[in-house]
């Protein structure tokens, strides 16, 4: 059976009805790498953006198995009993490889998948991770246009992921455990100064005490650290994610930023800088996706030149540049 393609219309005041079918189908076309979907996807993301903006952005890392959708599911379920509408995304551009290691597996947040105030929406598959951080941060445009006002991204802290997640949230969550040293979590320095806040999950049982001690240690190790460009000191909570302790805290503290970063005006300069970000990034993401695609022959007869002592390295890159840009300029 064909579905019926939408036009821009219907997805746009689909979309401002809350209309979750119609959300999806929209971050599809947001996915695809088709030209027309393309350009419809940012038609409706353009006619979306005046209803954006208005909710709260949160980033979670943490390296696998410190209880990140545990948490996740836990932290949704306390949101939309508090009357939130959370929608729950995911940047992992490993995601193809490993069949989708995070989200890609409903079971996983088995509750939360089921809750009618929450949306959960795994990560784009594979490319490059600048495409599928855009492709995260357009999803995230339109949740906000289908009236989610919180909006939570998850992703591996293994790499490099955490600063694209950085640059598209108002808030970021470093989830930890207690015992493991910061080297065995794989957490670098930079990743940690990142943090708007950390918490220690699985304080629960007998691991209470260690999870109270580093706390104290992590907020000692914060101190030696330069201060947060956004004002506000980055604090360590302990929280069970199974026992559902700590929960509300967590909420507060973000509250608490949000209302300190909005009072001096950092909260709404990291969000036009981040805008300005995305552009320079989409800039450079699709000079050297063209540039490649449409210079392929030229490409590949300049390497064999250099190869061959025939022409200097930087000579080819300039002569490849400069046809380059003069073929576009004709267009
Ligand atoms: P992720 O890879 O970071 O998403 O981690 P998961 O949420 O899949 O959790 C990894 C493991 O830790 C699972 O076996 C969870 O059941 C367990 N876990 C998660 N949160 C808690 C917690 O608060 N307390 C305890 N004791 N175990 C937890």
């Amino acid at each position: 059976l064909k579905k019926k393609t939408l036009t821009a219309d219907e997805y746009v005041t689909g979309i401002f009805r809350g209309d979750i079918n119609i959300l999806s189908q929209a971050i599809t076309l947001v996915e695809s790498a088709r030209i027309d979907h393309q350009a419809m996807a940012q038609e409706v993301i353009n006619r979306c953006l005046p209803n954006t903006g208005k909710s709260v952005r949160i980033g979670i890392t943490g390296v696998p198995g410190a209880g990140k959708s545990t948490f996740i599911e836990a932290f949704g379920k306390f949101l939309t009993s508090e009357g939130h509408k959370i929608a729950v995304l995911a940047i992992d551009p490993s995601s193809e490889r490993s069949k989708g290691s995070i989200l890609g597996d409903k079971t996983r947040m088995e509750e939360l998948s089921c809750d009618p105030h929450a949306y959960i929406r795994p990560s784009p598959s594979a490319g490059s991770l600048g495409g599928v951080a855009r492709k995260t941060r357009e999803a995230m445009l339109l949740c906000e246009a289908a009236g989610f006002d919180i909006i939570l991204i998850e992703t591996v802290g293994v790499g490099q992921s955490e600063t694209a997640v950085h640059s598209m949230v108002d808030f970021f969550l470093l989830v930890q455990i207690a015992g493991a040293g910061d080297e065995l979590q794989g957490i670098k320095r930079g990743i940690m100064e990142m943090a708007d806040s950390i918490i220690i999950n699985k304080a629960d049982g007998n691991n209470i005490t260690r999870a109270e001690l580093a706390k104290v240690q992590l907020q000692n190790a914060l101190h030696l650290f330069p201060p947060h460009e956004s004002g506000v000191e980055p604090k360590v909570m302990t929280c069970s994610a199974y026992e559902k302790t700590g929960i509300k805290e967590i909420w507060e503290n973000i509250l608490h930023y949000c209302s300190e970063t909005q009072q001096s005006k950092y909260f709404d300069i990291r969000r036009s800088e981040q805008a300005k970000y995305w552009m320079y990034e989409t800039i450079n993401e699709q000079l050297r996706n063209r540039f490649y695609q449409s210079q392929k022959e030229q490409i590949r007869e300049a390497e064999e030149k250099v190869q061959h002592n025939e022409e200097s390295s930087f000579a080819a890159a300039f002569r490849l540049l400069d046809n380059y840009f003069k073929e576009d300029t004709k267009l």
